[in-house]
């Protein structure tokens, strides 16, 4: 990690989301994520850079812990990760939909970290 922090510009790139194709998309209303495997998961969670002034749980209106989350994540210890969530947030499985690219995204100094939707980990 501290290798990351010293090159910003050779940071690994976001890893996209999968989603549901538009033409199904219209037949329902299913969620269009469809959610990381464990490795993209962990691939994406590994491109935090653990910051000692985390911007993103400032910026989180339930003050999750972030950079502990994606740890978590990073380590496979997803029971861990899941209670992270559940710690300051009561509705864990709304919160990836409503705050994060509004605000704990904006905030991280990476600028676009993705969202990790807890049906991932759990
Ligand atoms: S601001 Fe971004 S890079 Fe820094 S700890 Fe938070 S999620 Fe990780």
């Amino acid at each position: 990690m501290s290798e990351q922090k010293r090159n910003l510009k050779a940071h690994p790139p976001r890893v996209p989301m999968p989603e549901r194709d538009p033409a199904e998309r219209i037949l329902g209303f299913d969620e269009v994520p469809l959610g990381y495997t464990e490795e993209q998961a962990r691939a994406e969670a590994d491109r935090c850079l653990d910051c000692k002034n985390p911007k993103c749980v400032t910026g989180c209106p339930v003050n999750i812990n972030i950079p502990k989350f994606l740890r978590e994540v990073r380590e496979g210890r997803y029971q861990d990760a899941a209670n992270t969530l559940r710690e300051t947030n009561s509705l864990p499985a709304v919160w990836p939909r409503v705050s994060c690219k509004k605000s704990n995204a904006s905030r991280c100094v990476l600028k676009a970290f993705a969202t990790i939707p807890l049906q991932s980990v759990t």
